[in-house]
């Protein structure tokens, strides 16, 4: 494998980047290290804060040959220098919250956010005394204002779950840098094979593997992706103490579905375009957002931004309670349940007013803007891998039914 994996392709470095032959088998594929100890030299430390650079593998909550593996193969793909890899999402989050805020410190967070990112703000956060301030990330006056000097982290989601608007990234970025603020950004719905935030400015990558990376719906996990430097002081602060590691079997598993990754999104991609077209001739059907379709009211941020459109769309129908109840019980292949970015297709309906009183508390401009994608409800769809003629005759049979 060549040292200088920045100048390959996204297709080689999710195959190659980040392993190696095993040492003593020459095993092609990466072994799965499930040891939680290793035979250490008897002058180790057992504190992680006396601890090199580099250290030795002494237990694994502190660091796993797998894990590792997939920490690079991450950090490869994103163009970051390195990553640290999560039980979860939300223990990715919630690591990248408890490392960079304190009681008094102010956050900008995206008003709209992944529902649990969204609730672990306004709960936990603020009950901790950190300052959170929410803004519309795609107004960007909204944004500036908002982030007053000395903020210190701005939070957004591109495109965001589940209403799909977008935050261009580079002008968040400025407005970040310029208060003296970090930039992190969740870019689950696009996967680094859609946008890769670090090269709009973005400090911190976050990510929830359980999605289109692992690919499978198999395995639940999460990543931070940034600068080596502040991800070494992340894993010793925050990782090493709060424990929300991947187990090495799912780094493994997830590991495994990176390496199709690329040819996935091109196929979730292809599919979604299909379904979003289907979707937006549909007589019953007021609304489609897909940031590949010139209605969606970023396409124009989406084409610059964004090198594969993904499979996430998000469709309106007059009467979303009871096309739910339909849809789920009519569809054949669809499947009726909640997640995202696996090779099964899914759809989900949520309502606006139970994420308005749940997940976010949005003021009244804010609000309006919502439901300017949302409307009183709208159905998320994860296009997945099967053909799109068949996904379209379930959908069309379905639609006829409400
Ligand atoms: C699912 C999801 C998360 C949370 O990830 P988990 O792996 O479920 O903890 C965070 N952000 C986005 C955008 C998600 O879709």
């Amino acid at each position: 494998m060549t040292d200088d994996i920045n100048q390959l392709g996204m297709r080689t470095k999710a195959v190659h980047a980040g392993e190696k032959p095993d040492p003593d088998t020459r095993a092609a594929t990466p072994n799965i290290v499930m040891s939680t100890t290793y035979v250490v030299d008897p002058d180790t430390t057992f504190s992680i804060e006396g601890q090199s650079d580099d250290p030795p593998y002494v237990y694994t909550r502190w660091g796993n040959p797998t894990v590792d593996q997939l920490e690079r193969k991450l950090a490869a793909l994103e163009g970051t220098e390195a990553g640290i890899a999560f039980g979860s999402g939300m223990a990715a989050i919630t690591a990248l919250f408890l490392h960079h805020l304190q009681s008094g410190d102010r956050l900008v967070m995206s008003d709209v956010s992944y529902a649990g990112a969204s609730e672990l703000a306004e709960d936990l956060l603020r009950g901790m005394g950190v300052d959170v301030v929410r803004a519309n990330m795609s107004d960007l006056e909204e944004v500036r204002e908002a982030t007053t000097p000395g903020t210190k982290l701005v939070y957004t989601e591109t495109p965001v779950n589940p209403i799909l608007r977008l935050t261009d990234l580079a002008a968040v970025a400025e407005i970040a840098h310029d208060a003296g603020a970090l930039l992190a950004v969740d870019s689950t719905f696009a996967s680094p094979i859609g946008t890769r935030p670090a090269e709009f400015g973005a400090d911190f990558v976050v990510h929830s593997l359980t999605k289109y990376i692992s690919g499978h719906g198999d395995t639940v996990g999460g990543a931070v992706l940034g600068k080596a430097e502040e991800l070494t002081r992340m894993r010793s602060r925050v990782v090493v103490h709060t424990g929300g590691i991947l187990s090495p079997f799912n780094a493994w598993l997830t590991m495994r579905g990176i390496a199709t990754l690329p040819l996935r999104m091109e196929a979730h991609q292809a599919g979604a375009f299909e379904i979003a077209r289907f979707l937006e001739s549909h007589p019953k059907v007021e609304q489609v957002t897909y940031p590949g379709l010139p209605s969606h009211p970023q396409h124009g941020l989406a084409a610059l931004q964004m090198s594969n459109f993904s499979g996430m769309l998000s469709f309106r129908v007059k009467d979303g309670q009871h096309a739910k109840t339909v849809l789920a019980e009519q569809l054949q292949i669809w499947h009726y349940a909640v997640s995202l970015g696996h090779h099964r297709s899914l759809l989900f309906y949520m309502p606006t007013m139970d994420m308005l009183e749940n997940s976010f508390s949005l003021n009244p401009a804010q609000e309006e803007a919502f439901r300017a994608y949302a409307g009183e409800g709208l159905f998320r769809v994860s296009v997945g891998l099967e053909d799109p003629a068949d996904l379209i005759r379930d959908l069309e049979q379905g639609l006829a039914a409400i």
